[in-house]
């Protein structure tokens, strides 16, 4: 449309050129012309605009006119691909115009240029062919010169004035020449002419006969004009300012390779890429890791060498190149052979042993076919879970690595970060891998009870993956970025507890129990294992030192307090110090370790046995805990204190325990008259209830009978057996419901000396785990309601503490004989 004003401006200065006259009125006030359908166009009144002639009937019509001098009206048809236009698909409201020459031109086409005179209505067809010629009434534009049209030509044209600067269009000259302009209706078409609208939109501006209300609605597209144009002055300067950055990195980084090659610098990059391709291309790897290596080598020769993402990629490369991706070790599958291992360094452990031979059994007859198991091995500390994993390690002639989960509660440690992190690592799992080298080692992976869980994710889910032998063999980690195979390794876990451990990984894994010794366990493990060891250890493999069973015994009981023999096995190496310093220093040094000599190396006993000087008490019930080190045992008090009834509670106890004690005094209470108590005492007494070792937390649910046969022993002042230890939970109705860990808490009993123990009746089942031997020197009872509890655990009432009268400050009389 710029042609518009441009040529509008020569119009003037060749008037002569277009020096035919407006058509003269007749009497009514109409004109006769030659109508010219225009199909691409809207020609404005004072706008000069060149025309495209197409058909015949047009060029003839175009000449007619010329010969006659005449003016033509131009109107717009509906629809551009109008064949022979009719009244029916022309607009009615036309533009005089005067018609320069026409110009042939070399294309073939025709043109002339038109100047647009004024508006005209058609008013009636008077003939169509071979041309139409039409009957039109001239449009007058008057207008009062308000203050209102001076200010919205003023607005339009300051409007004008930016578009102008903003459009690479539009030359400067265009709003000078708008500038001069004095009629608002003109203006209005001067400055539409100069707008790229649609055609029905230049139409209708056309058809807007009142200047001023025309002006209006140009200005109001001008405005929209404006803000296309700044919008994208914007987008563009911001391209270019991204260009000109490009463009100077491009040249600083010339620049750089320029002087790195004076250097000689970059001829040592290239050294070392080629080195890096040449082990990548030696490396034995998965296809898709290698394809994943040579794709990141290109990219590092394309970027300079002093770029920050060089060290990123190198590091990455380097993970590729360092972890093995088909390295196996070969598997030793002869049975004797870890027969033999596996018995060397380890005592018992029967199951565990025997499930490792079986596979390799199957390993041998089914070859890889075979799924490696996931073994989880749970027990207290000590117990050799993983000093029998590097046996297996060892039987089978594979690698052994260890990671603890401990603590672990991000997802990211087990799958790493993804490389966009600054500082980015690959997740523990691919870390051991690359250390030990092999793609089957035997993998342990330790305290998988203490996985946490936070709002980084859930680390477990990422193990399922991980443990999962139906998806382990692509198994993605975050930084690595392909996939890995983890089917070819053998994972253990350990635990102390089963409990904390989600169900759906507990699931992917065959548990195998490691219970606590027995002391007589101990004391072959001790003699068998720990003794020659820490000799060794120590120097004095063949000084003829021998360690007496009955010193052994007494460190297991009063030196150590532990499920496991890790203990035992320190005070062992304590003495065997001793004893090396004696040697070394020249002395003569003592070669059986009598019990007697004991408290010379290893100083008083630490522990001293539950039974010896404990006397039966009013408000004193032993009771049966399980810890993760296996089995406790403890003393729970009550005393009555004048008061108003209140539970007193101390020694840190969970809310599950809480509670189990406020059960346990309700049971009483409603029984009190049953159980001989004066209801009316529970009104005059507080009952505080205490658990010793106040400062290690307690809880659960299994101390509840022993809490009761404390309170029931305090309110009737009847004592309570000290070689009596029991565990079980209590209901409001005195019944007794099953626990978990009876097997520690058996052995415990056993340990301590225990005489009797109390277990409720549902747990008759777990009784089977407890070694025979174990159950020969303890009296086991299986109770199901509280009053068998308290027919065993409380001695008739004595004459000096009658039933019922709950005093507070009588002191418990030791009259046990003892
Ligand atoms: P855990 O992993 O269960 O905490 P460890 O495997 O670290 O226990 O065992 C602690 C120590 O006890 C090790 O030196 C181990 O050799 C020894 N040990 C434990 N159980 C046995 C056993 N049955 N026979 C021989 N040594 C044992």
């Amino acid at each position: 449309m710029v042609e518009g004003w441009l040529l509008s401006m020569i119009g003037h200065s060749l008037n002569d050129f277009f020096s035919i006259n407006d058509a003269q009125p007749d009497a009514d006030g109409f004109i006769e012309a030659v109508l010219l359908p225009l199909a691409e166009t809207v020609v404005y009144p004072n706008m000069v605009t060149p025309l495209m002639l197409e058909r015949e009937a047009d060029i003839a019509a175009v000449g007619e006119a010329q010969i006659r001098r005449e003016t033509v009206i131009g109107v717009l048809m509906r629809g551009n691909e109008i064949a022979a236009p009719t009244a029916e698909n022309l607009y009615t409201l036309g533009t005089e115009m005067a018609l320069g020459r026409l110009m042939h031109l070399p294309d073939g086409g025709t043109s002339v240029l038109a100047q647009g005179r004024r508006r005209v209505q058609i008013v009636e067809f008077l003939q169509t062919s071979p041309y139409i010629r039409v009957r039109a009434r001239p449009i007058a534009e008057d207008v009062s010169e308000t203050r209102e049209v001076a200010a919205l030509m003023r607005a339009t044209l300051s409007l004008f004035q930016k578009c102008v600067e903003l459009s690479p269009q539009l030359p400067e000259e265009a709003y000078v020449y708008a500038l001069n302009i004095e009629h608002p209706g003109w203006l209005a078409d001067m400055v539409s002419s100069t707008l790229d609208l649609p055609l029905t939109e230049r139409q209708r501006l056309l058809e807007t006969t009142d200047p001023v209300e025309r002006l209006r609605r140009v200005s109001s597209l001008l405005g929209r004009e404006l803000e296309m144009l700044e919008l994208e002055e914007s987008i563009q300067s911001q391209v270019r300012r991204e260009v000109d950055r490009n463009q100077r990195e491009m040249f600083l980084r010339e620049q750089m390779r320029v002087i790195q090659h004076e250097l000689g610098e970059a001829d040592i990059f290239q050294q070392e890429l080629d080195e890096l391709r040449q082990r990548i291309e030696q490396k034995e790897m998965t296809p898709e890791a290698k394809d994943k290596a040579l794709k990141e080598l290109a990219r590092l020769t394309m970027i300079p060498p002093m770029a920050p993402e060089v060290g990123i990629i190198r590091t990455y490369l380097d993970w590729l190149l360092d972890l093995p991706w088909v390295t196996q070790s070969e598997d030793n599958l002869d049975l004797a052979h870890a027969a033999r291992v596996l018995d060397a360094e380890h005592y018992g452990l029967i199951k565990a042993k025997e499930r490792i031979l079986e596979h390799m059994a199957v390993r041998q007859l089914a070859g890889e076919a075979m799924k490696t198991p996931i073994l989880c091995f749970v027990g207290p500390p000590g117990t050799g879970k993983t000093s029998l994993g590097k046996s297996i390690a060892q039987a089978l002639g594979r690698e052994f690595v260890r990671v603890s989960l401990g603590g672990v509660h991000d997802e990211a440690e087990i799958r790493g970060h993804r490389r966009t992190y600054i500082g980015a690592l690959p997740g523990r799992i691919i870390q051991t891998m690359r250390k030990v080298g092999t793609i089957n080692p035997v993998f342990m992976l330790d305290e998988i009870d203490k996985l946490g869980v936070d709002f980084h994710g859930d680390p477990a889910a990422a193990l399922l993956e991980v443990l999962d032998p139906e998806q382990n063999h692509a198994f993605s980690d975050h930084y690595l970025d392909v996939s890995y195979d983890l089917s070819h390794v053998f994972f253990i876990t350990t635990a102390n507890y089963l409990d904390p451990i989600p169900p759906a990984l507990l699931d992917r894994m065959e548990v195998i129990e490691f219970p606590g010794y027995v002391e007589d366990e101990k004391v072959s493990i001790a003699r068998h294992f720990l003794i020659p060891r820490q000799l060794k250890q120590h120097g004095l493999g063949d000084s003829g030192v021998h360690f007496e069973e009955e010193a052994i015994r007494l460190i297991c009981r009063e030196y150590t307090y532990e499920a496991g023999v890790r203990n035992l096995e320190r005070e062992i190496g304590k003495v065997c110090r001793k004893l090396a310093r004696r040697v070394a220093e020249g002395k003569r040094a003592t070669k059986r370790i009598t019990a007697e000599k004991l408290t010379k190396f290893l100083g008083p006993p630490l522990f001293l046995p539950w039974l010896r000087e404990e006397s039966d008490e009013v408000g004193v019930a032993t009771g049966l805990a399980w810890t993760e080190a296996g089995g406790d045992i403890m003393a729970i008090e009550v005393t009555l204190m004048p008061g108003k009834g209140n539970l007193l509670l101390t020694g840190q106890l969970g809310d599950v325990m809480q509670e189990s004690a406020q059960a346990a005094l309700s049971y009483t209470r409603s029984q009190a008259r049953q159980l001989g108590i004066d209801p009316e005492e529970f009104d005059r007494v507080d009952i505080h209830v205490h658990l010793p070792e106040g400062a290690i937390p307690k809880d659960g649910p299994s101390a509840g009978i022993t809490l009761a046969t404390a309170m029931i022993s305090a309110l009737t002042q009847r004592k309570v057996r000290r070689d009596v230890a029991m565990t079980g939970e209590i209901t409001l109705r005195g019944r007794v419901l099953p626990v978990g860990g009876v097997r520690e808490k058996v052995l415990t009993a056993h340990r301590a000396g225990v005489r009797q123990v109390l277990l409720p009746k549902r747990n008759e089942k777990d009784l089977v785990e407890i070694p025979k031997r174990v159950l020969r020197g303890l009296d086991v009872q299986l109770v199901s309601h509280m009053d068998e509890v308290l027919a065993y655990a409380l001695l008739p009432p004595d004459a000096t503490g009658a039933a019922g009268a709950g005093h507070v400050s009588k002191l418990p009389r030791n009259d046990n004989g003892e």
